[in-house]
């Protein structure tokens, strides 16, 4: 608590009053230092990428592009570098945009979930891995939610590619898409590394990731289920996960379900 003292004169300089303005800074002090943490972040980040292009393109000044083998490698490195920092920019514009806007920025329609659901699994489906296997679990009802599909489509899109990333080979990946009071409840299951249970909340935080190397060799930006959360919460919905080390991950969220009037019979 920050108190801020002054003492009011008249003009014949007499003091006449006080003013005291209490603040709480602790509020302010959180935002500010969060603040710090991510420019610090976002830097990090960058420079990550930036250092890495910088030795490779100076080995190729150096020589390196008169060998005809060398050359492509170092130029192939440079290259994905340069996408990563493209694809971490994108995804902060995109964070920044939602957060300025919350919902107005969404385009939402009247859709019926399973179908929409089903199609996206099948575009999974169309480019699997062999070993992989897919399990539907969805309700056979109608359930009508009130969305922004490319929107949502980027969710599902972010946690089932997680759960391809972070499992072996062979697992199963189950979806599920059932009523729960008055919500649409999603479920993406995989039977991958998991991940130690006080990290669980975390991992829906700006750049959080259990191992930074292995999602940074995958072409991670650590941003993904940061964005997932932006996009289910300006739905007035909710996202979070469960997992277990070794045993494997679910990713969980909620919708508002549109009611529907129960036809009347004549
Ligand atoms: P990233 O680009 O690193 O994948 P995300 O925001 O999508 O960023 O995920 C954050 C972190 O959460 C990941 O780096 C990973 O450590 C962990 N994670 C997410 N999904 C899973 C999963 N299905 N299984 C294990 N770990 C996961």
């Amino acid at each position: 608590l920050k108190a801020n003292f002054s003492v009011v004169q008249d003009e014949n300089e007499e003091m006449n009053g006080f003013i005291t303005v209490l603040s709480d800074v602790t509020e302010q002090e959180k935002v500010e230092q969060e603040r710090r943490e991510f420019v610090s972040n976002v830097s990090h980040e960058l420079r990550t990428p930036l250092t890495t292009m910088r030795s490779y393109i100076e080995a190729l000044t150096d020589g390196a592009w008169q060998d005809k083998e060398i050359a492509p490698r170092f130029l192939d490195v440079t290259q994905n570098e340069t996408d990563r920092m493209i694809r971490l920019v994108n995804d902060l514009l995109q964070l920044s945009k939602m957060e300025r806007k919350q919902d107005t920025g969404l385009f939402k329609e009247k859709v019926d979930f399973v179908p929409f659901f089903d199609h996206i699994i099948d575009r999974f489906e169309m480019n699997r891995d062999e070993n992989m296997n897919h399990q539907r679990e969805l309700s056979k009802q109608h359930l009508y939610v009130w969305i922004d599909k490319d929107k949502i489509t980027q969710v599902l899109d972010n946690v089932i590619s997680n759960a391809i990333k972070y499992s072996p080979e062979g697992g199963t990946i189950t979806f599920q898409a059932q009523p729960v009071n008055k919500h649409l409840q999603v479920s993406i299951s995989d039977q991958g590394l998991g991940m130690p249970s006080d990290t669980v909340d975390k991992i829906f935080d700006r750049f959080y990731r259990v191992d930074k190397a292995r999602s940074r060799e995958m072409g991670g930006t650590g941003l993904g289920l940061a964005i997932a959360r932006e996009i289910i919460e300006a739905h007035h919905g909710q996202i979070w996960a469960k997992s277990q080390e070794g045993k494997g991950t679910t990713v969980f969220f909620t919708l508002p379900l549109i009611s529907q009037k129960r036809r009347r019979r004549k």
